[in-house]
């Protein structure tokens, strides 16, 4: 059958509210966007691989016929691509092609290391001369090769371990904690550390390439920094660091801030993101003519600090974060990593929130660092908390927004076993913080999928919610990935998957305002507001381009709309 027809009879039988005003023929509109508007580029969709097209047809190039305004032809197109999801969720393949190529916002839970996959950092290690451990799979630097490692492989039985070993691919957990995917999960970081620290530049250019390829436009990573700070802090605290308590965190920054190399060692640190965000530009060749497409995705750099360490120089690291962010833009945010079921993490779980709460006073009310808050909290599952600790899946969430000052929480698993849990999410959502998920990982480390899941939660409370990846090597997955398994294993629909890829844009630590001032019913700004002759995502007109023109997050969010046309007008 025509799609001509197809879209005539789509449009009248099954929206009828676009029906009473749209019409149908068989010619594109002259005044929306149209497939000519949208020109192809590497981060556009490809065509679908698979079938699911109403008529069953490739047809990714063929404009749908519509006569309306530019909105009424976008209702219409975002029916097709919901209805075009419907059908793919049912079939594997569709919904891979689908979920690849389907506009995605940006990924604001990534740890730069867990994601490059393990294939990737062997590679790099071989071109190193590096060796691995033969019996930990530990890499090692060409320097340091012995009898008990061997040359990094390129194929073959020892290659597979080795993946096995930094990833969870081919995993299959034991029933003792020690071969649980928890602890496989977090031990490879150990193993392939040594590679991953040594190209960070080209860990972000990977990270970029990947987004670039699913059609991303923006990344936020996380990555160790402020080392310097974190190590004059460290010697400047001359207690035992276990000795620190709240009380001490006014002195101890005093005494900080007036060490003599204070300011150098903030400049180092604040020297290694500059670093960062130019060099991987190099080696994608961004200032070439033919600059690659993972160039265009935006991407903004996260201290990640780990809880485990030393509490003097967890608190030089988070002052360094504040400092930092007030010299470069790279950096917009911080974020306590490593496991926050581990022993160390538990016991200064409140000591970190009090560090934040004290940084938040001295920086962010006067606004003198523009650095942001988002924390990993209630990662907790109760099976992996360890004795001693069984209660601490009651508090993690609500301390971290009420003293951490989280904007964003990751995880969040354990809301449902927080005290007060539907305060908890009704505080969330008016104070607006997100929600980050990341299913693969909650299903691979602490075995929380399906229906146990608290996304539903969320999601019913209204608290805002965006996929993210967390550690895609690592877990074998993607934001395609991460997309595929919301709408399997969460049942989410295509409207709420879109919703969420607008949330992680809307609550990306970009500076700027927001092109919105509804996310949840896509309510553009005045200055923006849908015309007779402008929809979202169009050429923006003459009182919309200042504004886009004046703000970082919105230019984003129209470049999303954009390509959301794009992709549903190929549906
Ligand atoms: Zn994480």
């Amino acid at each position: 059958m025509p799609r001509t027809s197809l879209g005539c009879l789509f449009s009248i039988a099954a929206i009828a509210v676009v029906a009473t005003f749209m019409g149908c023929s068989s010619s594109a509109n002259p005044a929306g966007p149209g497939p000519t508007a949208q020109p192809e580029e590497a981060g556009a969709p490809p065509e679908p691989a698979d079938g699911g097209a109403p008529d069953g047809q490739a047809d990714a190039d063929v404009p749908p016929p519509c006569t309306g305004t530019p909105t009424e032809c976008a209702v219409l197109w975002e029916q097709k691509a919901s209805d075009r999801f419907d059908a793919a969720v049912k079939n594997p393949a569709a919904l891979a092609a689908f979920a690849k190529a389907v506009p995605k916002g940006g990924d604001l839970h990534n740890h730069l290391t867990g994601a490059v996959y393990a294939e990737t950092y062997l590679a790099w290690g071989q071109a190193d001369g590096d060796c691995i451990n033969s019996t930990t799979f530990s890499a090692v630097f060409s320097n340091q090769c012995s009898a008990s490692t061997q040359p990094v492989p390129a194929s073959g039985a020892f290659f597979d371990q080795i993946i096995g070993a930094w990833s969870m691919k081919g995993f299959v957990p034991g029933t003792a904690l020690a071969d649980s995917g928890h602890e496989h999960f977090f031990n490879t970081f150990g193993k392939y550390g040594a590679i991953a620290g040594a190209h960070r530049d080209d860990d972000i250019a990977d990270v970029l390439k990947r987004a670039a390829d699913e059609n991303q436009v923006y990344v936020e990573t996380m990555f160790n920094l402020g080392k310097n700070v974190g190590t004059l802090a460290a010697s400047t605290w001359t207690a035992t660091p276990s000795s620190m308590t709240a009380a001490d965190l006014p002195a101890f920054y005093d005494s900080l801030i007036a060490s003599p190399t204070f300011a150098a060692q903030v400049n180092l640190d604040a020297a290694v993101v500059d670093s960062a965000a130019t060099s991987y530009r190099t080696i994608l060749g961004c200032a070439g003519a033919s600059a690659p497409a993972a160039c265009q995705v935006g991407v903004r750099f996260i201290s990640q600090v780990s809880r485990t360490g030393a509490a003097d120089t967890i608190f030089g690291q988070l002052v360094s974060a504040y400092e930092m962010a007030a010299k470069t833009k790279h950096i917009v945010g911080v974020n306590l990593s490593s496991p926050e079921d581990d022993v160390p993490s538990l016991v200064n779980y409140e000591l970190h929130m009090a560090m934040l709460d004290f940084l938040y006073a001295h920086y962010t009310v006067p606004n003198t660092s523009p650095l942001h808050v988002t924390l990993h909290a209630g990662e907790l599952a109760p099976k992996f908390l360890p004795v001693g600790h069984e209660t601490d899946n009651t508090f993690h969430i609500r301390r971290a927004v009420e003293v951490g000052h989280a904007e964003r929480i990751g995880h969040g698993l354990d809301i449902l076993t927080e005290t007060e849990p539907m305060a908890l999410l009704d505080d969330m959502r008016t104070k607006n913080v997100l929600l980050e998920v990341c299913l693969s990982s909650n299903d691979q480390i602490l075995e929380v999928s399906g229906v146990n899941h608290p996304l539903s939660e969320y999601l019913k409370k209204g608290v805002p919610v965006a996929l993210a990846t967390d550690d895609q090597g690592v877990s074998r997955s993607s934001m395609a990935g991460e997309f595929a398994k919301a709408a399997v294993d969460q049942k989410l629909t295509y409207r709420q998957l879109k919703t969420m890829a607008r949330n992680s844009l809307e609550h990306a630590f970009l500076p700027g305002a927001s092109v919105w001032t509804s996310v949840s019913d896509a309510t553009a700004v005045a200055a923006c507001a849908r015309t007779a002759t402008m929809g979202l995502g169009d050429q923006p007109n003459a009182t919309c381009k200042p504004f886009l023109d004046a703000s970082e997050r919105a230019t984003m969010q129209w470049e999303l709309e954009r390509r959301f046309l794009a992709f549903e007008s190929k549906q």
